[in-house]
């Protein structure tokens, strides 16, 4: 162990010794949070001083006139620390800041259409730099966690995941325990037929924002296993069973059946 990570596991030791987040707070994090609800006591605990951890080392930055308040840091950090529960946060050390704005940000983008460089404005409830700081809509972070198939910063924070082996292109670094290949063919078959679905007006079986590139299936996908696990499982299992052996989380380990597909397709 190098010197910087004594003194980083040491800071951290402190963090978690001081409880950054009392049991009110706690129990309110629970309470809007529906999701964490299929968690372990263990995972409870773990997700707690990981979140602590997240909310102490990180900068929040409010943009456009927010006032970020403690409840605000504290849903950000539960639902960022989430997807990493049990592989640990050196997959979230690549950045420090997360910029909160009040609610969706518009942003001009350049794309290249043909020999044409097209100029467009597009609105994000959020987005990632690559080795760089989120940006989230607060207006965006408070519709998450409710098991309803949306969440921004779970969102984001697979963005920061695939971009773990250099690319956003919907495959992250995998490790040993998966193999690539399987991974991709897993994958593209599961953004194709949602691709051909929205073609086709089918209705796609995940939000249809999975269509526009691999990288927004993998994300979408992402929220979908911490928010619909059955649904995820029911239409892509094969995509679920990566989900969970990368993440090394099952959200369906107690058998819940309480997300049904309400919502039906997605047009
Ligand atoms: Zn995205």
């Amino acid at each position: 162990m190098g010197l910087f990570s004594f003194f980083k596991s040491r800071r951290r030791r402190k963090i978690l010794e001081r409880g950054l987040f009392d049991d009110g707070a706690w129990e309110w994090a629970l309470e809007q949070h529906p999701i964490l609800a299929r968690l372990a006591e263990d995972e409870i605990r773990r997700l707690k001083g990981l979140a602590e951890i997240f909310a102490a080392e990180k900068e929040f930055v409010p943009e456009r006139g927010i006032v970020i308040e403690p409840d605000m840091i504290l849903s950000i950090s539960v639902q960022a620390v989430l997807p990493v529960l049990a592989l640990g946060l050196e997959w979230l050390d690549d950045f420090r800041t997360i910029f909160v704005a009040p609610r969706s940000v518009r942003r001009e983008r350049k794309r290249r259409f043909g020999p044409a460089i097209e100029e467009y404005t597009e609105t994000v409830a959020g987005e990632v730099d690559y080795l760089g700081p989120i940006t989230l809509s607060w207006r965006d972070v408070e519709a998450s966690g409710w098991g309803d198939g949306f969440n921004v910063v779970i969102h984001e924070i697979a963005h920061k995941l695939d971009l773990s082996n250099r690319a956003m292109d919907g495959c992250p670094f995998l490790g040993d325990d998966l193999d690539p290949a399987r991974w991709k063919r897993v994958f593209s078959a599961a953004y194709g037929e949602t691709v051909r679905r929205l073609e086709s007006g089918l209705g796609t079986y995940i939000n249809s924002y999975a269509a526009e590139s691999p990288a927004e299936f993998f994300a979408v996908a992402c929220e979908e296993f911490f928010e619909r696990p059955a649904v995820l499982r029911r239409h892509f299992p094969e995509v679920y069973g990566e989900l969970k052996a990368f993440l090394k989380q099952d959200p369906l380990r107690k058998g819940t059946t309480d997300d049904t597909d309400r919502n039906g397709l997605h047009e």
